[in-house]
């Protein structure tokens, strides 16, 4: 089954479309349709740009804020391991000077010079000699079994002879198992700040102390010495918090700092304010005392590395997806510019074939006037001849009035026809007022039936059927030529069926159109002719009964209309036009249509 569609025959590319007014070149469509393209390519650009932005910021914006917030995590958990490795560093010079100076009391108390009775002089010999070794210590004491301080060297002599055994440091050394101790920072009998190394020594089973007392200004220096790192300070505290070195700048003894770190783990790092400040504060307990060792920084110090970095990073990124934005904007832009160029020409191109192939079609068109108007002078030529021929008598020839009149009503019939060509014409090119009203499809069809049943139906053995949908939807139309649309395809299916044979109406509403369907039991359509049953003035039907403008005429008012006509066939069963109406179409300002 062959199935022929009249959409392509209207579409302006095609080069052989049926000549109608339609057809004709109209500036006011060619801008109507630069403006399409334009709004399409503009339409185009968007959804482009859109998936642009979706496909390719978004994400990026989405990774880069993932990345942004782990780097952020991983560079502050940096700053807080590297305060705490410094804090562990310095905590274990500080034990080691701590425990140093613990050994220099032994290595006195158990150096030659050394006796359980010493001299003045032996004793500030043995001062000079810690001296020496470390420039911290202020004096240094030895104590009978008693308490009783019995020897010293330094500068508060008016101490010698006091009983320190009622002390706390004192009485804490005798009732630990340790043979050492090291005491918090406090004022004691001189009323100076200082700390106190001190150590116990069993002579004869009687316990002898010996002990050193260091300056915590000394400390302090040490501890500055040791100190790394940008704004990092350190500082010492005891387990109730109370200061243990003098930073002039910080505290002052007997100071307390506030925050008291955790006892486990032994190192850490915290953050919390301190004088208005944020501070990032990595605290170690010293292994030789209960102290705890405090290095601080500001946050905004520990993390500047961090903060410039992820500024550089985050203006980089910044700067890399507007510049590859921007490439891909403007790449699209000059694409999307070049492709609507590309369609506009196009677009002209179209039109100027079309008006080309609308010229070759009047062409075709006047040749075909020509053609079929020939015919039928070349007949009344021929008859006349005849007739004059008739009356001269030299030829003898029947020249009575019935012979004539023979003659005379073939001048008739040849004459009707060509008259009935240029009508045709005349119809198809006048401009008509239209009467648009809203059309029953049903109802035309059953007048058009109606009416063909008079003459067109009554000859042969025709068995009409109808299938027609109740409540189909109304279309505003010109009702005239719609109804010369079903004519004219109707007599087709009539002139199709040689003796006897059925042609079925069908109508129902779908996808929007108004679907007519008029089919016969025909002799069909051989696929070769196909093609060309629209064209104007193509017709198989002899004898004259055919001009080939039906179809031509039907398919010009359905496109006008903003439909197409389908066509199946199958030659020696039968054929099916169908007829597309949209339900909806828009109303058109004027219209011009045809008789067959
Ligand atoms: P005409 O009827 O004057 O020949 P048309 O344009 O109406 O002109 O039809 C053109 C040709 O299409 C017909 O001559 C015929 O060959 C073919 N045709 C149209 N309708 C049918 C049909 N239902 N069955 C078979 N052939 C058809």
């Amino acid at each position: 089954m062959r199935v022929w569609d009249t959409s392509h025959l209207f579409n302006d590319a095609q080069p052989h479309q049926p000549a109608t007014a339609e057809h004709v070149y109209d500036p006011a469509d060619s801008q109507a349709n630069l403006r399409q393209i334009r709004h399409h390519f503009k339409q185009l650009q968007t959804r482009l740009i859109l998936g642009l932005i979706l496909g390719f910021l978004l994400p990026n914006a989405l990774l880069s804020a993932y990345f942004h917030f782990q780097f952020t995590h991983t560079l502050k958990e940096s700053a807080k391991l590297n305060l705490a490795a410094v804090a562990e560093s310095q905590k274990n010079t500080i034990d080691l000077y701590l425990q140093e100076r613990v050994v220099n009391l032994y290595n006195l108390v158990h150096s030659k010079e050394f006796s359980l009775n010493p001299t003045q002089a032996q004793m500030e010999n043995l001062l000079t000699g810690l001296k020496r070794l470390n420039d911290g210590f202020v004096d240094i004491g030895f104590f009978d079994p008693e308490g009783v301080q019995i020897a010293y060297a330094g500068p508060f002599s008016s101490l010698l002879g006091t009983d320190y055994s009622k002390e706390p440091w004192y009485r804490k050394l005798l009732t630990e198992n340790q043979n050492y101790l090291i005491s918090d920072v406090y004022t004691g009998f001189r009323n100076v700040p200082h700390f106190t190394i001190a150590i116990k020594q069993v002579f004869d089973n009687r316990t002898y102390v010996m002990r050193a007392a260091l300056d915590p200004d000394k400390f302090y220096i040490f501890l500055r010495s040791i100190n790394q790192g940008k704004e990092v300070e350190s500082t010492l505290i005891n387990h109730q918090g109370v200061y243990q070195v003098v930073d002039p700048g910080h505290s002052q003894l007997p100071g307390v700092n506030d925050h008291i770190p955790p006892a486990s783990p032994p190192v850490g790092v915290e953050e919390y304010e301190r004088g208005g400040q944020n501070m990032l504060v990595a605290y170690a307990w010293l292994k030789e005392h209960l102290w705890a060792l405090l290095v601080m920084q500001p946050v905004s110090v520990a993390q500047s590395g961090m903060i410039k970095t992820r500024l550089v990073l985050t203006i980089s990124l910044i700067v890399i997806s507007l510049v590859i934005s921007a490439v891909i904007y403007f790449t699209i832009k000059r694409l999307v510019d070049r492709a609507r160029r590309m369609a506009e020409k196009g677009q002209q191109l179209q039109e100027m074939l079309a008006h080309a192939s609308k010229l070759a079609a009047i062409g075709e068109l006047a040749a075909g006037v020509a053609h079929e108007i020939n015919n039928p002078l070349a007949i009344i030529m021929a008859t006349s001849g005849v007739i004059r021929d008739m009356l001269n008598p030299e030829f003898e020839l029947d020249h009575s009035p019935e012979a004539i009149y023979k003659e005379l009503s073939v001048i008739d019939t040849a004459a009707n026809r060509a008259k009935g060509i240029t009508r045709k014409l005349q119809d198809m090119g006048k401009n008509r007022v239209p009467s648009v009203a809203e059309c029953d499809v049903n109802a035309l069809l059953g007048e058009v039936v109606d009416r063909l049943k008079k003459v067109e139906l009554k000859s042969k053995h025709i068995e009409m059927s109808d299938h027609l949908v109740p409540d189909l939807p109304r279309i505003f139309a010109e009702p005239e030529p719609l109804r010369q649309v079903f004519a004219n395809i109707l007599i087709n299916a009539a002139d199709a069926i040689v003796d006897r044979g059925t042609i079925t109406i069908a109508t129902e509403a779908k996808e929007g159109m108004i679907w007519v369907t008029i089919a016969d039991t025909g002799k069909g359509i051989p696929p070769e002719n196909m093609q060309q049953i629209f064209n104007p003035f193509f017709t198989t039907k002899g004898g004259g009964k055919g001009t080939g403008l039906g179809l031509s005429i039907a398919a010009s008012i359905v496109k006008y209309l903003g439909g197409t006509i389908r066509v199946n066939s199958i030659p020696g069963a039968g054929s099916s036009f169908t007829i597309l109406l949209p339900i909806n179409a828009p109303a058109r300002k004027t219209t011009k249509h045809h008789n067959k």
